[in-house]
């Protein structure tokens, strides 16, 4: 480079190349790993995330997503909880198909499914979701972004698009989507462990992703209601599926044992706020004795019990 840069002119054009390949260089470093998927049935991948939270160590990796391969198109669900994980995700897809990205499909609001949605925008690609979803989004989103922008890190968080759904799938119409012979069944739920989970059934290899109504190892987080979401269970176990993604977990855990572990706790919590709160407990105090003798059982007890005692304290208060 400095053998042409004798002149001026040629220092200048000199520079701009040096400025172009240090871009070019940068990009080359970043280059980005496809994310680690397993196909758990024929055409069905999951990729597991580890349990822990999101910060900056985590990276936004925190909870499961995957995609299924129809003949002529693919349906992703749920992209990570940064804009990397979803462009990882991305790349895992590219390395096993060509068939087009037709479907990204968010099963809650939470910014662990929603904030790899970007990687995905395109002219050809519909985004899905519960019909609460496009609120719970703009209600709760600018939220997550600014709580988690101080919890991740800028770098991580700087292209996060809050990407509504535009596909809606309402309360107690389930919505097929065909990918070319092969056919998923989304189903809305009412208030759960929020107000707009949504599962994603594929017919044809009996799998269920069940997003964060099903919790194995984390602790299931209430951000919706403990009553309903104990009450809708049996439907959910009706679900004729031989296995089930969880939203945090081991992926293609056998169904409907999945769902054995978070009854039990959400049994135990509410039977010991129901307990606590007729002795006049307030919610401190309950935030410490209750569903103690779970603890051992789940990870990330000591930050998430807490938090579900105060949601479900207050629902079960008024009852
Ligand atoms: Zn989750």
């Amino acid at each position: 480079m400095k053998t042409i840069a004798r002149s001026p002119l040629f220092a200048v054009a000199g520079l701009c190349v040096a400025v172009w390949l240090g871009d070019f260089t940068d990009v080359a470093a970043q280059e980005i790993a496809p994310l680690e998927v397993h196909e758990i049935a024929p055409g069905v991948y999951a990729h597991e995330a580890p349990i822990t939270a999101m910060n900056a160590a985590s990276g936004g990796d925190i909870s499961n997503n995957g995609f299924i391969v129809g003949d002529e198109a693919v349906a992703v669900i749920d992209t990570g909880g940064a804009p990397i994980i979803g462009e990882r995700l991305k790349k895992a897809i590219e390395k096993i198909t060509d068939k087009p990205i037709r479907y990204v499909i968010n099963t809650a609001e939470h910014p662990d499914y929603i904030f790899g949605n970007a990687a995905f925008v395109g002219p050809d690609v519909t985004f899905v979701g519960h019909r609460n979803l496009p609120r719970s989004m703009a209600v709760r989103g600018p939220h997550y972004v600014e709580t988690l922008r101080r919890d991740m890190g800028e770098a991580l968080i700087q292209g996060v698009k809050l990407v509504p759904p535009t596909l809606l799938v309402n309360i107690g119409k389930e919505r097929k989507l065909d990918l070319g012979h092969r056919v998923i069944d989304l189903r809305a739920w009412s208030m759960m462990s929020t107000d707009c989970n949504l599962t994603i059934f594929d017919e044809q290899t009996r799998t269920l992703f069940a997003g964060d109504l099903v919790y194995l190892r984390h602790i299931p987080v209430i951000d919706g209601s403990i009553l309903g979401w104990l009450e809708a269970l049996p439907q959910l176990a009706a679900i004729p599926a031989q296995r089930a993604v969880p939203g945090h977990g081991p992926a293609g855990a056998g169904w409907p044992q999945a769902l054995a572990a978070e009854k039990a706790y959400l049994t135990k919590l509410a039977a010991d706020l129901r307990g606590l709160l007729k002795q006049g407990a307030d919610i401190n105090e309950a935030a410490q004795m209750a569903a103690r003798s779970e603890a051992a059982k789940w990870e990330l007890f000591g930050i998430y019990n807490p938090r579900n005692v105060t949601a479900a304290y207050a629902e079960l208060e008024w009852k």
